[in-house]
């Protein structure tokens, strides 16, 4: 199956300025125009109205991972609580998912008070065990959610049958754990529309946004000088890298950040009949629970939107991701949402489309002022995590550059991300890891 156009396009923001190749001065420089770049200049004018504000977009605001994704808003980062506890302990791990969870409501409360129309829905999310290992770690999570003092309901066979019926199972019984876990603080939402209700009122509290302005080089001074491909110059005080999983084409984070691709299909409306089989009333957006995942939601039209399978990284962080490779990932991916939902229902794929994000090797994200550039912060590393994420940090990016200082002692407050050497060790590495993850999720 051939990628195609991701469905949230129909939504896209309007066009901004075409970079107009002269030298501009700003007060802050934002490099990238998706979900973070976006907040981070909203959050900003709110705090210093009147600043000289700069986003700079090298293709169109959301080009990338923003209006690309399943549109799931959720709590957690880039891995499991079980993991994130035997890498961070406890302590940690508990402040870092409750932060993620504070991250949801912001984004929530930010999308409210600005009235942008993106559909948003508080449905909840659904966790679902699809094997025996499956229902094992959703009673080990479950145990650690309630450790950590957030809200999570355990749903037995019958519970989940009349929240949302899917295909035949693998295996398990209710006495190896829960059939799936119920979050109530999460939600889904148009990912088109947030993007382009922001820009909207970024623009509107005076920040300017340039599309077509590929920043090439950013000057370690303070102010620094950025470089933009096509010729003129932004001098900023500050500068906030917000360039997720393209952020290596920029020479930044080579080996430490990895353009990760991944894929999502949608399907034609699902008729009446197919909706009577699902079930699906509260329209949750749903996970399961092996290590490599699908999550799914529904869109306002009843089609249901699909998202996972094997993460790709290709050789030399490869951006471009025409070809087989998406072809296949998306045929496969395919079959996957033909296991997931009762054949009766006749769950037909209309089209798909892939998505680039910034992987680092611990699966956190990395926010901090950039080492040997006094004038710049990033903020990258959501690991396929950030739609809540992203949108909340841009008050985080806010007290750096006002206060200072970062918010709060969390592990994502950092300015040092693992690294992976060279090729093929990275390639290899990143295989190897998918590979092991897909043959565990197979034999248990
Ligand atoms: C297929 C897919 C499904 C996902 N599903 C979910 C989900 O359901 N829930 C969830 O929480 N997260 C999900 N995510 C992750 C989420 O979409 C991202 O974490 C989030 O959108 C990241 O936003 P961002 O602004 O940091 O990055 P991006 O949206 O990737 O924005 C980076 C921008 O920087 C621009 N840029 C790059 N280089 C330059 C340069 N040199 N100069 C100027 N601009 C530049 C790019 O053009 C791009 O627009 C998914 C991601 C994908 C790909």
């Amino acid at each position: 199956m051939t990628p195609s156009a991701p469905i949230w396009a129909d939504a896209a923001a309007p066009s901004y300025t075409r970079w107009p190749g002269a030298n501009v001065k700003a007060d802050v420089a934002v490099v990238g125009g998706g979900l973070t770049g976006l907040s981070a200049a909203y959050h900003l004018l709110l705090r210093r109205p009147g600043a000289r504000v700069v986003v700079l977009e090298a293709e169109r605001l959301g080009f990338g991972a923003s209006s690309r994704n399943t549109g799931m808003l959720g709590p957690g980062v880039g891995q499991s609580v079980i993991t994130l506890v035997q890498r961070r302990g406890h302590a940690e791990a508990r402040a870092l998912y409750r932060a993620t969870l504070g991250a949801v409501g912001d984004a929530a409360r930010l999308i409210e008070r600005e009235g942008i129309d993106c559909d948003l829905a508080m449905t909840g999310q659904l966790v679902v065990a699809r094997s025996r290992a499956s229902r094992v770690r959703l009673a080990r999570q479950a145990d650690l959610l309630e450790s950590f003092e957030v809200p999570v309901e355990r749903l037995e066979d019958g519970a989940l049958q009349a929240a949302l019926r899917l295909g035949a199972r693998a295996g398990g019984e209710p006495a190896d754990g829960p059939a799936a876990l119920r979050l109530p603080v999460a939600g889904t939402l148009h990912p088109g529309r947030l993007v382009a209700g922001l820009a909207e009122r970024v623009a509107r509290r005076g920040g300017i946004l340039y599309e077509g302005a590929r920043v090439r080089h950013i000057g370690t001074g303070r102010p620094a000088r950025l470089e933009l491909s096509g010729g003129g110059d932004v001098i900023a005080d500050d500068v906030v890298i917000a360039t997720a999983g393209y952020s290596p084409g920029l020479g930044l984070f080579r080996g430490r950040i990895l353009p990760v691709h991944l894929q999502v299909l949608v399907s034609k409306p699902l008729t009446p009949a197919a909706r009577a089989i699902l079930g699906w009333q509260r329209r949750e957006g749903v996970l399961d629970a092996r290590r490599v995942f699908s999550y799914f939601r529904l869109t306002r039209d009843d089609r249901i939107v699909f998202g996972g399978g094997a993460p790709r990284y290709l050789w030399a962080g490869r951006l471009d991701d025409s070809g087989r490779g998406a072809d296949n990932a998306l045929r496969r991916l395919a079959n996957e949402l033909s296991r997931t939902f009762p054949a009766d229902a006749r769950v037909e794929v209309e089209s798909g489309w892939t998505g680039v994000i910034g992987y680092v090797a611990d699966a956190l994200p990395a926010i901090e002022r950039l080492r040997g550039h006094p004038a710049v912060v990033h903020v990258v590393g959501w690991c396929g995590h950030g739609v809540a994420l992203s949108l909340a940090s841009g008050a985080w990016v806010t007290h750096i550059l006002c206060e200072g200082a970062v918010p709060e002692d969390l592990p994502w407050f950092r300015d040092r991300l693992p690294w992976i050497p060279f090729e093929p060790v990275r390639w290899l590495s990143f295989r190897a890891a998918v590979g092991t993850m897909e043959l565990m999720d197979q034999l248990s």
